[in-house]
């Protein structure tokens, strides 16, 4: 079974030892009511994977690990079992010769964010809906000095294991199967990530106080979410789906957005970056095999998602709990 005891010993001496009042408990419920069908078998990926400490590993251009000397048939046991661990959507990792092309290039949502954002040197760090951890990795590779993601997908946990095992078991990072409605005010984080995660939210303003209660006084907030062309008026609430997806409740236009954060008490509000999503970044491959984004998009106009709607715009926006 994943361990999460060693985080809570990780953590109760520091910031956030206030959340051990809830966590523990947390943690025991969803293992005695919630664990999804597969999850046994996912769990046996991780625990039939190797225990490797790589002679190379780089976090700061990619996540990849490699080590002379395993055999082939090594090699070929590592990406059997990763495959078992089926659909990959965000990476990509390379490990001990296993390319994992994953649906997503999150490398390249990193590459827009990373500029933007103050040193991760030395800082602790929340990624609310980390999905398999990716983002987490390149943010230990930043200098964070721990990183806590949460999301309540359990095959991206056993992801996030997988990789972490392969990694030599680091324990600068932890995901956590969580919602970010489950997390107490912990006003202890000196960064938080939500990439990904707002429009996904029915109360979106509540979310931002959520992330608001989450960072400690002059922390930063690094949102990154779909937004359409507009003013600060302009909000687009699809009707059932919104690119195939069926939880998409609000798409704001950038100044939208900006604007409702200064609402919810954040300041030095950044519209930092806009990108179009490309069939490139969002694709399937041989290890996510079901529809991607080309499939989305209106095949007679790319600028429209197949419900009409506009497609697929992202923005990063910085700001500040005062
Ligand atoms: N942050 C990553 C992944 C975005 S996909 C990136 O930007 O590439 C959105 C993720 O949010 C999914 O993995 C989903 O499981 C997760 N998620 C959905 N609802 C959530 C919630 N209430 N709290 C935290 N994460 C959530």
């Amino acid at each position: 079974m994943i361990d999460f005891g060693r985080f809570y010993q990780q953590i109760a001496t520091g910031p956030l030892a206030n959340w051990l009042e809830v966590l523990p408990a947390q943690i025991a419920a969803w293992k005695r009511e919630n664990l999804h069908g597969h999850f046994r078998n996912w769990e046996k990926a991780v625990q039939y994977l190797p225990l490797l400490t790589p002679q190379t590993c780089d976090l700061v251009h990619s996540v990849s690990a490699e080590s002379e000397g395993l055999s082939d048939r090594q090699r070929a046991g590592i990406e059997k079992l990763l495959r078992t661990l089926m659909p990959w959507r965000k990476g990509p990792y390379s490990l001990y010769g296993t390319d994992i092309d994953t649906e997503w290039r999150s490398d390249w949502k990193w590459d827009r964010v990373l500029p933007h954002i103050s040193p991760l040197a030395g800082r602790t760090v929340l990624d609310v809906g980390c999905g398999s951890g990716y983002h987490m990795w390149r943010m230990i590779g930043a200098g964070a000095r721990l990183v806590v993601g949460i999301d309540p997908m359990q095959l991206f946990l056993c992801q996030f294991e997988a990789v972490r095992k392969l990694l030599g078991d680091d324990r600068r990072a932890h995901l956590l199967p969580l919602g970010i409605e489950q997390l107490p005010a912990l006003q202890a984080f000196d960064t938080v990530f939500s990439m990904g995660v707002l429009y996904h939210r029915r109360s979106p303003l509540d979310h931002l106080y959520q992330l608001k209660n989450q960072l400690v006084n002059d922390g930063e907030l690094v949102l990154e979410t779909l937004v359409i062309e507009g003013d600060e008026n302009a909000v687009l609430v699809p009707g059932e789906r919104y690119a195939q997806m069926r939880n998409v409740y609000f798409i704001p236009s950038a100044a939208a957005l900006k604007s409702w954060l200064e609402k919810c008490g954040f300041v030095d509000v950044r519209i930092a970056d806009h990108a179009l999503t490309s069939v490139e970044e969002q694709r399937r491959t041989s290890w996510m095999t079901s529809e991607s984004l080309a499939e989305f998009l209106d095949p007679n106009d790319s600028s429209k998602t197949v419900e009409g709607y506009p497609a697929p715009l992202r923005a990063v926006l910085i700001a500040r709990k005062p």
